[in-house]
């Protein structure tokens, strides 16, 4: 089985589609949330997004974008953004992202993984540091590896005997297409977040994404990614739909 993990794609067609391009071959695809927001090609995205056919766990600005949640949580310019999707988002896009599940999501043929936005037992948290994470792990009946998103930071957690550590994915260059291979070892668990598509924090501008996979024998392997995309045509879209200037400049940031 090999999964490729999408999450936090923010309406940002140019990393999307520079992200499935560098894409290795993968039978099914598992997007953890955060279709819109923020980026200024909402409709598009979810167009792309929908004709993927897979699975895709509701995030926090899918909800407030398509009306199923206020604003109340977010930041002035989330709030911007997130008001300027509401007028644009075709109907059919906000139905669909209105009808999209809270996770966590669970698969019947990878019954030892689990799949959710922000954490396993909050859709909403940020699993930022091994002390949060620490307590999810904590959490009885989840599995063994959770693939989360929400954070934008890509990499994630470890857990044997009561210790939790992280894992951060190391890239030989910071141009163009890289990839940083990580194995998994029996008798640990982990959180693991593929990073944003649309807007990664880590300091790193490409887009991030990540590839799961198990052979059914050992617990597998995850393949962190990087892809470099338009990103000044993503940062014109959103200079030129009037939405705050900020969220041009924090592309080419990472942050
Ligand atoms: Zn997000």
């Amino acid at each position: 089985m090999r999964l490729l993990l999408l999450s936090d794609i923010h309406a940002n067609l140019e990393a999307l589609e520079a992200c499935l391009h560098a894409a290795p071959s993968h039978d099914q695809v598992v997007n953890l949330g955060d279709i819109v927001g923020y980026n200024a090609s909402p409709n598009e995205v979810c167009e792309r997004v929908k004709a993927m056919g897979s699975p895709v766990v509701r995030g926090n600005h899918d909800r407030v974008c398509s009306g199923l949640s206020g604003l109340s949580e977010f930041n002035f310019v989330a709030a911007m953004s997130a008001r300027w999707t509401q007028t644009i988002l075709e109907p059919e896009h906000r139905e669909w992202l209105r009808s999209l599940p809270q996770g966590p999501l669970r698969r019947d043929d990878l019954p030892g993984a689990e799949f959710v936005h922000g954490s396993p037992r909050d859709e909403d948290e940020y699993v930022l540091n091994s002390s949060t994470a620490g307590q999810d792990f904590h959490l009885p009946g989840h599995a063994d590896i959770i693939f989360f998103g929400h954070t934008h930071l890509q990499g994630g957690f470890a857990y044997k005997d009561g210790k939790t550590r992280a894992i951060a994915p190391l890239y030989r260059s910071s141009q163009g297409v890289a990839y940083s291979k990580f194995t998994l070892a029996p008798g640990e668990r982990y959180l693991i977040n593929p990073g944003s598509v649309g807007q990664p924090r880590d300091n790193d501008w490409r887009g991030a994404f990540a590839l799961y996979e198990s052979d059914g024998e050992g617990p597998g392997t995850v393949t962190f990614y990087r892809a470099p995309y338009d990103v000044e045509l993503a940062q014109q879209r959103i200079l030129d739909a009037e939405l705050p200037e900020r969220l041009a400049t924090r592309l080419v940031l990472g942050r």
